[in-house]
């Protein structure tokens, strides 16, 4: 490596298992960027700041379980992720660290693909739950959240979304029902109990599951009833298209990056 190669990484726990590196990895050298794109373990997200230096990074994508504490490292916040609280991209300008959240607009492209969204439901209430209603929310479509608990809903309650637990909830039609909890991750488990899920998904026009390489008993579900189903392998794609433009001062589009980026999933 020459000294003028620039350096990306993601940092994450566990971080093995990440298909970034091979993502942006093929872009970088399709292109003939002088760039290198690596993974590192970060255990404890309060050092991501000073690690981020010590390794003289450029820039990093971030994933679980520290996309608040990379929110905490930032000089600058741009975009929708001042509003959601997390961050997945980090890029160096000036000696700054400034955030990005492009988890949110990886998945609209994903969820715009299917078709013209106006009202969304959304199954759990963690970090991607939030950054999703809060993306949606942002471009005026109509949100409501389907929990299995209450105590995460407060957050979602307060800035003013339709938020439920299984005991609340009233039913309604959506045009995309959207599974962000880790039911069906390693398990083989429904997001919702069936006499919830199944009304919702027949009165509604697409499912997404995030979850990726997988099919999911709500995928499996929603296939069963007629439903077009996709997983979240798209969302993942985005998402890195877009920090790469983040992490190359937007020089390269979408359209020049897609296709390399794309090559990982063909292999994975
Ligand atoms: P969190 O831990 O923040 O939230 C988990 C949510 O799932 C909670 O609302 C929890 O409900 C709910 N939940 C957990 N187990 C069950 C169950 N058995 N039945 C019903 N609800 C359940 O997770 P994240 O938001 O960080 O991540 C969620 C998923 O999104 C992960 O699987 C992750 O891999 C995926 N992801 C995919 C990305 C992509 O690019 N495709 C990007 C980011 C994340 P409760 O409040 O009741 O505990």
């Amino acid at each position: 490596m020459k000294a003028t190669t620039k350096l990306f990484a993601i940092f994450g726990d566990p971080v093995t298992h990440s298909i970034s590196p091979l993502m942006h990895n093929y872009a970088l050298k399709g292109l003939g960027i002088d760039a290198c794109y690596t993974r590192y373990r970060l255990e404890k997200g309060d050092q991501l700041r000073e690690k981020f230096f010590d390794l003289k990074l450029h820039g990093i994508n971030i994933t679980v379980p520290h996309k608040e504490a990379a929110y905490r490292a930032c000089d600058t916040v741009r975009g929708v992720a001042e509003k959601i609280g997390a961050i997945n991209t980090i890029v160096l300008e000036r000696g700054k660290l400034v955030g990005y959240n492009t988890d949110a607009p990886g998945f609209l492209k994903s969820a715009h693909r299917f078709g013209e969204i106006k009202r969304v439901c959304i199954l759990g209430a963690g970090g991607t739950a939030r950054a999703i209603a809060v993306a949606f929310a942002d471009e005026g479509t109509d949100v409501t959240l389907l929990n299995r608990s209450s105590g995460r809903l407060a957050f979602f309650k307060e800035q003013g979304f339709k938020a439920y637990d299984w005991q609340s909830w009233e039913g309604g039609e959506f045009d995309l029902v959207v599974n962000t909890t880790s039911a069906g991750l390693i398990d083989e488990m429904l997001p919702a109990p069936e006499a919830i899920l199944s009304p919702l998904l027949q009165n509604a026009r697409y499912a997404i599951d995030v979850v990726y390489n997988r099919t999911t008993p709500f995928m499996k579900l929603a296939e069963r009833l007629g439903i077009p189903v996709k997983d979240g392998s798209e969302m993942l794609l985005f998402q890195g298209v877009f920090a790469l433009e983040h992490f190359l001062g937007g020089r390269y589009r979408e359209a020049e990056l897609l296709p390399w980026m794309q090559k990982a999933f063909e292999k994975a």
